[in-house]
């Protein structure tokens, strides 16, 4: 790993080999590149909460998933009401299995600057099933298999379209930060600053509990296509609508932007999060070469700025969470909407 100061000198060069020995892979990074979550294998139920510093990795916590959900399912949680509790058991049960086999489970990571962990699980195996059903018709077959099929295509649809997320907040990455004395990131300070506090303010909200949200077919959130979270919330959406979940107070609302589901070519094809809480970037699929990315203000729930890009635009954001889109031969600066002429230089030719 190349660790490479704000304004692009090379820091350090990382070498863990001894760290992906003992814990595996990265698998997902939070938004300011600070934090890492390693796997070791996808039947592995446990994940590893690693903490880059300016001059290290360092292993923070490692979390036994399986063991964490199963034991939150054991004890009724109180902001849950039994029909709702007793759903999220038997999806549970019936469609993970238990967790007992992690390879037929589907596991999607998500980590936010806080170190909060979000896991989306759902059934591997239908996803088989549904090719397999796809398989026989293809090999020709008559009008009764046909219906079978489509029976079997339904069911498969109704459970795939069901997901746990499982949350969890901070594991010591509090401890960890205090512990450091060489980055100025993991200072109180440099917390202020990554938090986008104002000189004198505090922190107000509540440090979120670990829950689970079952995203069913008796909930807001239908046809969901994808997930993503930050400090404050997790965002779901589907091709016409996106939801935030505040991550503390657990409700759920629309965001403002709606596309008309009717318009074919036209749909939310990601809510890209970043280090600014307070802002999201959502993606709209426009034409099948275009793109539109809308810089979207939370607090106001409403648009700031618009930009029409091609497909294969680049999205990054700096670790304040100023966002940037790359395309042909510049760079659109999203916070001074600007653009910027722009060189695409390889790094190896320089050495
Ligand atoms: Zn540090």
């Amino acid at each position: 790993m190349y660790i490479y100061s704000e304004t692009g000198i090379l820091v350090e060069r990382v070498s863990y080999a001894d760290l992906a020995q003992q814990y595996g892979k990265p698998v997902e990074v939070s938004e300011n590149g600070l934090i890492l979550i390693f796997r070791k294998g996808h039947d592995n139920p446990e994940i590893h909460l690693i903490m880059v510093h300016i001059d290290k990795l360092e292993w923070v916590a490692t979390i036994d998933v399986r063991e964490r959900i199963t034991s939150y399912l054991k004890s009724q949680p109180a902001d849950k009401s039994l029909k709702d509790f007793n759903m999220m058991k038997s999806f549970y049960k019936e469609q993970l299995k238990g967790l007992k086999n992690l390879r037929e489970i589907n596991m999607e990571f998500g980590l936010n600057d806080d170190a909060e962990i979000l896991v989306r699980l759902r059934p591997r195996e239908i996803k088989d099933r549904s090719k397999l059903a796809r398989a026989i018709q293809e090999s020709g077959s008559d009008a009764e298999e046909d219906s079978e099929f489509a029976e079997e295509q339904v069911a498969a649809k109704s459970v795939e379209d069901c997901s746990f997320f499982y949350f969890f907040p901070n594991q010591h990455i509090e401890t960890c930060r205090a512990g450091c004395k060489v980055c100025f990131g993991c200072s109180a300070e440099g917390q202020r600053i990554e938090n986008q506090l104002l000189p004198g303010q505090e922190e107000d909200d509540e440090d979120p509990q670990e829950f689970v949200y079952f995203d069913n077919e008796d909930d807001d959130v239908s046809d969901l296509q994808g997930q993503s979270m930050n400090q404050d919330y997790i965002f779901f959406w589907n091709k016409g609508k996106a939801w935030k979940l505040n991550t503390s107070t657990r409700k759920l609302d629309r965001l403002g932007i709606y596309v008309d589901e009717r318009e074919k070519q036209t749909w939310i094809k990601q809510i890209r999060t970043g280090s600014n809480k307070h802002r999201v970037a959502i993606r709209i699929s426009q034409t099948p070469v275009k793109d539109c990315v809308i810089i979207w203000d939370l607090v106001n729930d409403c648009e700031i700025v618009s930009y029409d890009v091609t497909k294969n635009a680049m999205f990054f954001q700096d670790r304040h969470g100023n966002q940037f889109l790359a395309e042909n031969d510049y760079i659109i600066n999203c916070r001074q909407t600007c653009r910027l002429k722009s060189y695409h230089l390889n790094v190896n030719e320089f050495e």
